[in-house]
């Protein structure tokens, strides 16, 4: 009985963080790569990029692929993260003739407009359908 309720307790403090990995991209395909300014000026929009299999493809088939990616920010300081956008990748080959055999296959980049008002952190979280969740992060200085 003892040994029951460990094993709940166990269950109740895994953590969905923990299942989030980490890597080189130039190292690992899953990691999502965030490019934009090193520095903006406050208010003023500028464009972000975030793409997977900079340096190492990463599949797109009906099989493999990545879902989506979500990007967030949080500003320096503060203790909350805001999501900027959550992108879907809906086409990867599917059709009524088969897997792959589809005319469409949405490609695992996005990019967006924005703009800061205070320096902070930007997060990319991306999610590959059989591998999971991967995550990647870049400063940005507001100036
Ligand atoms: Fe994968």
């Amino acid at each position: 009985m003892a040994f029951k309720i460990r094993l709940h307790k166990e269950r109740i403090i895994m953590k969905l963080a923990e299942q989030i990995q980490q890597a080189d991209w130039k190292k690992e395909k899953h990691v999502p790569v965030i490019e934009c300014a090193d520095e903006v000026k406050a208010g003023e929009i500028f464009e972000v990029k975030v793409s997977l299999g900079k340096e190492i493809a990463h599949p797109n088939t009906t099989e493999h692929h990545i879902r989506w990616i979500s990007l967030y920010f949080r500003p320096e300081g503060e203790r909350f993260t805001y999501q900027v956008g959550h992108y879907e990748f809906s086409a990867h080959g599917e059709s009524a003739q088969g897997a792959n055999e589809g005319p469409i296959y949405t490609h695992h980049e996005v990019r967006v407009s924005l703009k800061l008002g205070k320096s902070g952190t930007l997060f990319a979280l991306s999610l590959c359908n059989i591998h999971g969740l991967w995550e990647s992060s870049k400063e940005i200085k507001v100036v």
